[in-house]
C-alpha cells in the first residue's frame, strides 16, 4: 500500500450532487485539495427534486463540519416539519404540526439552496462542468486514469464515487448493480400561490395518503410549489406498458385520475390541480448492507455506494454524512488508503441501518391497511423516543 504525502496528493471527486459538494468544501476546509468533476454543463441540483429534511446526526453534522451550519439554521423551514397522513378515503390518522418558533431535529431545504450553500464557499476551480466520466484505468499503486466524455483525461491519487444511483466507478469495486425497487414514481406539481385551499389542506410540509398499494406524497417546497409523487407498486415495464402518455399532459392527468377514481376529492385535486409537467420516474436500490473488498485509490459515497429507496429520508443526509466521514478520515490520517479503508468500515455500518429502515417502510407503506400500519409504527418510535 502506498503512503502519500497530503499536501501532494490529487483526488478527483467524481459528482457534484450534494454528496460531492460537502466531501469537497470539507477537505477544503482541513487544506486538502480535491477537483470536482461534474457531467452537467452547470450547477442542475435545483431542477432535480425537492425540498429534503436535514437530520441532526447526520446532514447537519456535515454542514457543520463544512462550517455552514449557522447559515443553514437561518434559511432552514422548521415548520416543514408538518406531517399528515391518510387513507383514501380523507380519514385522517396523523396530523403533526411544527409550533411557531420550534426547532426541531429535521428541518427542510431545498435541494438547490442547500447546494447553493455549500457551492458559494468552494474555492474557483474546485468544480469542473461538462465533464462526464467515461471510463476510469487501474494503475499502478491504486492510481487511477480517468477520461472524459470531453476528451480530457486525468491521472490520480485517489478518486471517489459520488456519482449517483448508476455510478461510473462502482463496477471496479462491486459486481452488485442498482435493481428496480417495485415502485414507480409520478412527479407532479401544484403552485401554492394559486390554489390556497390545496395549500390550507396539505399544511406546511408533508402528506402522505396511502391505500390500495398506492400512494399520494405531497410535500410544500420553498419555491412556492408542492411537489407530488403519485407512487405506484408496478412491474418495472409499466411505464411503457400502461398506455398514458406522459408527453401530453393533459391527457396523462386525465389518465392518472382514473387510477385515483375513489380517492376523496382533496386528494384527487393534487392531479386535478397540477401543472402541466408530469415526470415519471422507477426507483432503484442497491442491495442492503452491500460492501465491497477495499482496494487502494477508490471509494464511494453517497447513492454510488448504497442507494436506497426515499422511504426513510435519510439519501442525502447519509451522502453528507459519508462526505464528512471521509474528508475527516482523510485529513486525520497519514496514509489515505488507511483513511479510505476506516471510512469505508463506519459507513458500512450506520449505512446498512437506514438500508434496512428504508427498505421495510417501503413494504409496510404499499401494503393492505399502509395508513393504520405507519401510525402504529410512528406511535412505536414515538414511545421508544419518549423513554
Ligand atoms: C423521488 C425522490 C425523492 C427523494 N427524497 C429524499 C428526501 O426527502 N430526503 C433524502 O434525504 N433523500 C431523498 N432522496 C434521495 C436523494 O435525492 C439522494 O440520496 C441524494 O441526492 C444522493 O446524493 P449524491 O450526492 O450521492 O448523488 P446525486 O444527488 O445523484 O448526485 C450525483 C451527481 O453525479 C453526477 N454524475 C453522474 N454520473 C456522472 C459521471 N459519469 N460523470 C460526472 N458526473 C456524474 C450527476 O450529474 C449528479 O450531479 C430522494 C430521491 C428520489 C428519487
Amino acid at each position: 500500500m502506498t503512503t502519500i504525502n497530503k499536501t501532494q496528493k490529487q483526488i478527483a471527486i467524481i459528482g457534484g450532487g450534494p454528496g460531492g459538494l460537502t466531501l469537497a468544501l470539507i477537505l477544503q476546509r482541513h487544506g486538502i485539495k480535491a477537483t470536482v468533476y461534474e457531467r452537467e454543463a452547470q450547477d442542475a441540483n435545483g431542477q432535480r427534486g425537492g425540498s429534503l429534511d436535514i437530520h441532526e446526526d447526520s446532514g447537519q453534522m456535515a454542514l457543520k463540519e463544512a462550517g455552514l451550519l449557522e447559515q443553514f439554521h437561518a434559511i432552514a423551514r422548521y415548520e416543514g416539519e408538518d406531517f399528515r397522513l391518510f387513507d383514501k378515503s380523507g380519514k385522517i390518522y396523523m396530523d403533526e404540526r411544527a409550533e411557531a418558533g420550534e426547532t426541531g431535529g429535521r428541518p427542510e431545504i431545498d435541494r438547490g439552496t442547500l447546494c447553493g450553500l455549500l457551492l458559494q464557499d468552494l474555492l474557483p476551480d474546485t468544480i469542473r462542468y461538462g465533464y462526464k466520466l467515461t471510463e476510469a484505468i487501474p494503475l499502478e499503486g491504486g492510481r487511477h486514469e480517468l477520461h472524459f466524455d470531453n476528451g480530457e483525461t486525468a491521472t490520480v491519487d485517489l478518486v471517489i464515487g459520488a456519482d449517483g444511483a448508476f455510478s461510473k466507478l462502482r463496477p471496479l469495486l462491486t459486481d452488485a448493480k442498482a435493481s428496480y425497487a417495485g415502485l414507480t414514481m409520478v412527479e407532479l406539481h401544484v403552485d401554492a400561490e394559486a390554489n390556497p385551499e390545496q395549500v390550507a389542506f396539505n399544511a406546511r410540509g408533508k402528506v402522505f395518503a396511502l391505500d390500495d398499494h398506492k400512494g399520494i406524497l405531497a410535500q410544500l417546497n420553498g419555491d412556492g410549489k408542492i411537489k407530488v409523487y403519485l407512487t405506484f407498486t408496478a412491474e418495472q415495464s409499466w411505464l411503457d406498458t400502461c398506455g398514458i402518455p406522459f408527453d401530453q399532459p393533459k391527457e396523462a392527468k386525465r389518465q392518472l385520475l382514473d387510477y385515483f377514481g375513489d380517492w376523496s376529492e382533496e386528494l384527487q385535486n393534487y392531479i386535478r390541480l397540477s401543472e402541466e409537467l408530469v415526470l415519471p420516474r422507477r426507483i432503484y436500490m442497491l442491495p442492503v448492507g452491500l460492501k465491497w473488498e477495499h482496494k487502494s485509490g477508490i471509494t464511494l459515497i453517497g447513492d454510488a455506494a448504497h442507494l436506497m429507496s426515499p422511504f426513510a429520508g435519510e439519501g442525502v443526509n447519509l451522502a453528507m454524512r459519508d462526505a464528512a466521514e471521509l474528508a475527516l478520515a482523510i485529513a486525520d490520517h497519514e496514509d489515505m488508503n488507511q483513511a479510505v479503508a476506516a471510512y469505508e468500515r463506519k459507513m458500512y455500518d450506520y449505512s446498512s441501518h437506514s438500508a434496512k429502515d428504508s427498505d421495510s417502510n417501503l413494504k409496510l407503506m404499499f401494503s393492505e391497511n399502509a395508513a393504520v400500519k405507519l401510525k402504529a409504527l410512528f406511535d412505536r418510535l414515538h414511545a421508544e423516543f419518549a423513554q
